[in-house]
């Protein structure tokens, strides 16, 4: 089988997994991709994401995750729903209306994995779903699979922003997509919309301003600064303004995978429910859900702050 022919059936097999979207890039040091991620650690943007820091080598070059490596796989997998934030409460980021996708993208990658296996049973893969020291948003550009927006989230023009990335690193050698074009144009519509400002420069995010990192990845015991408080908008869990607000997610088309629907219809939590939940409901509610990441603590910082704002 030729290189060609052999990519070809790797491509297949990501279609048939039921991914939107699949780019191949060679696995060789990111460079200009590196140096830009090294500068915006540098200058603090990601905030107390301290795990961030490490692993910088494993973070350019993948054969420092996996020896021999010779390809980089990166799929998409659209999780839009055709709903809109319904009723009085907390608003949730689109990502987190259905079931985390930490549990539907990896049996999907092993498909993917099997297929490479069915063609060489000797080749090695790891596949990494948001969870290793992997910069995913850059080898998705390397791969071709879309373009770096100027809210630094990826781009296509047939899916929009709403998608998942996933990633396959493999020995197996593959050839490599061709880049897609930037299709940002003079567009400024992410940046002049963002409530906090947190976008510091097109493709540059300052964590420490945005509400997604607030109310998803900020310790419980953090406070909200009060740029983030004041803009804050009912955001409970995420924010999605700087995505709603961009052309290219204008003509959406709704996601294939039934477990991405809102749960239970829901696309707002009631603040004053989520401040009256024990450990256990919690648990309970949002098992399976990627709600559960900043714990009851931190949803419920989440939720006190949507109530005083709305009460001012
Ligand atoms: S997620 Fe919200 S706060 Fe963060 S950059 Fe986008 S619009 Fe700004
Ligand atoms: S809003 Fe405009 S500048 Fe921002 S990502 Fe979309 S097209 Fe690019």
């Amino acid at each position: 089988m030729t290189i060609t022919e052999r990519t070809s059936v790797i491509r297949q097999a990501a279609l048939d997994a039921g991914f939107d979207a699949v780019g191949v890039a060679e696995a060789v040091p990111l460079y200009d991709a590196f140096t830009h991620y090294e500068d915006w650690i540098a200058r603090s943007y990601h905030g107390s994401l301290g795990y961030m820091e490490r692993n910088a080598e494993k973070r350019r070059d993948v054969t420092e995750i996996l020896p021999g490596a010779r390809s980089v796989i990166v799929v998409a997998l659209n999780y839009y729903t055709p709903f809109e934030h319904r009723g009085e409460g907390g608003k949730v980021a689109r990502y987190a209306w259905g079931d985390d996708y930490h549990d539907v993208i990896p049996e999907r990658l092993d498909r993917i994995v099997a297929a490479i296996k069915a063609i060489d049973p000797t080749a090695e893969c790891k596949r990494y779903t948001d969870t290793g020291p992997i910069l995913e948003k850059q080898w998705a550009v390397r791969a071709g699979l879309g373009w770096q927006g100027k809210h630094s989230n990826i781009l296509r023009r047939d899916i929009g922003s709403w998608f998942f990335l996933g990633v396959i690193i493999t020995t197996m050698p593959l050839e490599p997509s061709k880049p897609m074009e930037d299709h940002c144009g003079t567009c400024t519509a992410c940046i002049d919309g963002c409530p906090t400002k947190a976008i510091v420069e097109p493709y540059v995010v300052d964590a420490r301003s945005c509400i997604s990192y607030w109310t998803i990845e900020a310790k419980a015991h953090e406070e909200f600064p009060s740029n983030v408080v004041e803009h804050l908008d009912g955001w409970i869990f995420g924010c999605d303004v700087c995505q709603d607000v961009c052309p290219w997610n204008r003509f959406q088309r709704p996601t294939q995978e039934r477990r991405f629907l809102p749960r239970g219809g829901v696309t707002v939590l009631d603040t004053g429910e989520m401040l009256s939940l024990s450990p256990d409901a919690f648990a309970s509610r949002f098992k399976g859900s990627p709600i559960k990441r900043p714990k009851l603590a931190g949803l419920q910082r989440n939720a006190k702050a949507v109530e005083q704002r709305r009460n001012e």
